[in-house]
């Protein structure tokens, strides 16, 4: 276990740091205060196009039969497993001759695609088919929206029902998060990009992170990439899990030679919640890291099984694991998932890779 000289440990405070940056940033830059955009990454789910399946529908020509209708279709071929789907849409707005379609059943099954007739879907006269128009097969959609443009894409197949999430929502308008919260964003990055900027004079990737307890604001680990040192796993993101760790009275690696890696000892941050002390095992539960660049593979795994609650990177990665090559994050097999965002001081985060690595 490394513990660092308390001279070495840093203590910082977000607020005091961050005010003399951004008043000083706002007579500079009175226009664009905020040259960045933060962005959040989304899952392959909330990605992904609609897909679709068929089901035979049928136009309604008796408006009064309709909620019989409804009612006796519904029993004899529920749409369980598709909850998203409205069963009746209006075709009002559209020149029909009929005012509502109703779906009757799926058509997934092997020989139901050719066309059948009501009599034939509803053998034995198990319903009532007045009021009922000959069936057609058509596409409705087979997953439940998650984002509005996926219930945009839906319902213009077929009405369904959308439950928005808020968060993603706002984020994507680009109006999650308040100014106060951007800046505070920029200050624990502009750490980051320190902490990378000390790395790469030590001969290290120039890769910096940092984690935060957004419920104080206050900084727990600041490190860097140390690859090139005795260890090859060391990435930033790596690093700056074992500096909390540190920070719990934990750690499994040795920052002597890395006066940058610094982190705040529990005493000092007696506010945390997934502290060794109250019985929590997870290293980082509910903290939040800052990366200049998007994590590969084994960090983003490694973020999983500390219990990040979200990620900020700067730039993406030719080996990123958070939207370039998987969404790790939001990995539907895994047992945590965390929220990602990317883009905050974008520019400044790609330039570091200019760094020429000494030695
Ligand atoms: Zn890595």
């Amino acid at each position: 276990m490394a513990t660092l000289p308390t001279s070495r440990v840093c203590v910082w405070d977000a607020s005091t740091l961050m005010e003399p940056h951004c008043k000083r940033r706002k007579t500079e830059e009175p226009k664009d205060a905020c040259p960045w955009q933060v962005v959040p990454v989304l899952s392959e789910r909330e990605l992904q196009s609609v897909t679709l399946m068929p089901v035979y529908a049928a136009p309604v020509l008796d408006k009064k039969q309709a909620s019989r209708l409804v009612k006796e279709v519904s029993a004899l071929y529920p749409l369980g497993d598709y909850p998203h789907l409205k069963r009746v849409r209006s075709c009002g707005s559209v020149n029909s001759s009929h005012p509502l379609e109703i779906i009757l059943c799926l058509a997934g099954g092997k020989d139901k695609q050719s066309l059948q007739t009501a009599l034939e879907l509803f053998p034995d006269h198990q319903l009532d088919l007045s009021g009922l128009g000959e069936p057609f097969l058509t596409q409705v959609p087979v997953n439940p929206p998650l984002t509005r443009l996926q219930y945009e894409e839906a319902a213009s197949h077929w009405p369904v029902t959308f439950h928005e999430n808020k968060r993603i929502s706002q984020a994507l308008s680009g109006c999650l998060f308040t100014a106060a919260e951007k800046t505070s964003m920029q200050s624990h990055m502009e750490l980051a990009i320190q902490a990378a900027q000390n790395g790469a004079r030590q001969g290290m990737k120039p890769v910096g992170a940092v984690v935060v307890d957004p419920t104080t604001g206050r900084v727990l680990a600041v490190g860097h990439d140390c690859r090139n040192g005795v260890n090859p796993l060391l990435h930033a993101a790596m690093v700056c899990i074992d500096l909390v760790a540190c920070g719990q009275g934990g750690g499994a690696y040795d920052y002597q030679d890395y006066p940058s890696c610094t982190f705040l000892p529990l005493a000092d941050s007696s506010n945390q919640t997934s502290s060794c002390a109250d019985g929590l095992p997870y290293i980082c539960t509910g903290y939040d890291m800052y990366l200049t660049r998007e994590p590969c593979t084994m960090c983003a795994m490694a973020l999983v099984h500390s219990r990040i609650e979200r990620v900020f990177y700067g730039a993406p990665s030719p080996h990123g694991a958070l939207a370039t090559n998987y969404h790790i994050h939001s990995c539907k097999d895994l047992n945590h998932h965390y929220v990602v965002y990317r883009g905050i001081l974008e520019d400044q985060c790609r330039n570091l890779s200019q760094i020429s690595v000494l030695k």
